[in-house]
């Protein structure tokens, strides 16, 4: 005759199953994921050949997913110029987010379209000194122009 348990996640009470005298968690999707997330959890950092197993397993996977990724990209090459134009937005991003913090560039409008400021002379701007300032707006990608050379 086995007594009713309280789920530790979901706090109701439940019957162990026949099958599994020890159950401790009730047989809800949600609350048996939560108790493999967390026996994975705890093995992963109490056996080092668990937590092997598991590493290898990611990068089997990884590779696979590459293998998978390839035979993608060779079967839809608008994929590939997608992914080339938003690399080519993040390089922007950052060469400006580099420019931003050499005080070399001002985002002045973050929108669709952005508008930048450049110029050495950007940080005058307090002065409204517009004269010396390069206004660019740039496409959602493309290239940058050279980066300023300081006056
Ligand atoms: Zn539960």
């Amino acid at each position: 005759m086995s007594k009713t348990r309280r789920c530790p996640y979901c706090q109701r009470s439940f019957l162990p199953s026949v099958y599994r005298p020890q159950q401790e968690v009730c047989g809800q999707p949600e609350c048996q994921r939560r108790r493999r997330a967390d026996y994975h959890r705890k093995k992963l950092v109490s056996d080092p050949v668990y937590h092997q197993v598991v590493l290898e397993s990611q990068k089997k996977w990884r590779d696979a997913h590459c293998e998978y990724q390839k035979q993608r990209r060779r079967a839809n090459p608008q994929l590939v110029e997608n992914n080339r134009q938003h690399q080519r937005q993040r390089d922007q991003k950052r060469r400006l987010g580099r420019l931003v913090k050499n005080n070399l560039v001002l985002d002045l409008k973050h929108s669709a379209s952005e508008v930048w400021l450049v110029g050495s002379k950007v940080h005058d701007l307090d002065k409204n000194n517009l004269a010396s300032a390069q206004v660019l707006i740039l496409p959602s990608f493309g290239s940058l122009p050279t980066e300023p050379q300081p006056s």
